[in-house]
């Protein structure tokens, strides 16, 4: 089997773009890997997927541990990539138009700490990595854990106001109830359990580029990555 965080073939060209919630990753992740045509996977949704698969099955996240390991391990989950943005299954069911409900967004982050369930996830990841070699990938442990030799890696940050200021729009837009300071402690609390777990905590990695993207409009961010891979790869891009 090859090695999965291999990025020596001259066609593979993998962006990581990892951070907090609401720093705009999966927004710029989306526009980066179009403006770039690269292909762009959203692991936070394969996070939330599960949880979402857990909860309507009635697993409850915090007293089955085993039990949605055990879902990670028999539902495989796929993206169907004819579709834009990709839609996500769990086994055969669509979890798409769950991803972004208050209920999984508050079970996500244990969730996502449970060791057995990063295993099967990072394994996935590292798949689709070697069957979409051209990608944009955007998660908390992309450049850290699951492409430690990815191409190109970012960090993205931004203050928590800014930060919760954009999820609620993100919610409002989606015709989604929003409250600004639920949504705020939400993301602190998110931001906290994320980076002091055991399993891949979220970190910068240290040859990622940190960027603040507090003052910056999304078009700003696209526009400075965009020119960043392309001085890195050149004609690879
Ligand atoms: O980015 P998003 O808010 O959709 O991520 C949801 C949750 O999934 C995060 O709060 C984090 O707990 C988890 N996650 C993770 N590792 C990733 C992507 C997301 O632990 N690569």
């Amino acid at each position: 089997m090859s090695d999965p965080a291999k990025t020596d073939s001259t066609d593979q060209l993998i962006v990581t773009i990892d951070g907090p919630a609401g720093s705009g990753k999966s927004t710029v992740a989306r526009l980066l890997a179009k403006r770039l045509n690269l292909e762009f996977l959203d692991t936070g949704a394969m996070y939330r997927g599960l949880t979402a698969r857990a909860l309507d099955r009635g697993i409850h996240p915090l007293d089955e541990e085993y039990a949605v390991v055990e879902l990670a391990r028999h539902q495989p989950m796929r993206f169907d990539w004819q579709t834009d943005p990709p839609r996500l299954y769990v086994g055969d069911i669509d979890v798409t138009d769950r991803l972004r409900d208050a209920d999984v967004t508050g079970f996500v982050s244990p969730v996502s700490a449970l060791a057995g369930v990063r295993q099967v996830l990072v394994e996935a990841q590292r798949r689709i990595g070697r069957e979409h070699p051209r990608l944009v990938t955007e998660g908390r442990d992309q450049g850290s854990v699951v492409f430690p030799k990815a191409n190109v890696k970012f960090y993205l940050d931004a203050n928590t106001q800014v930060r919760a200021k954009r999820r609620a729009n993100q919610l409002k837009e989606a015709g989604k109830h929003a409250d600004l300071e639920q949504i705020r402690q939400q993301i602190v609390e998110r931001d906290h359990r994320d980076s002091t777990r055991q399993v891949a905590p979220l970190i910068c990695p240290e040859d990622a580029q940190h960027i603040d993207t507090s003052d910056m409009s999304l078009q700003e961010v696209v526009d400075l990555l965009a020119r960043r891979v392309a001085e890195r790869m050149g004609a690879r891009v």
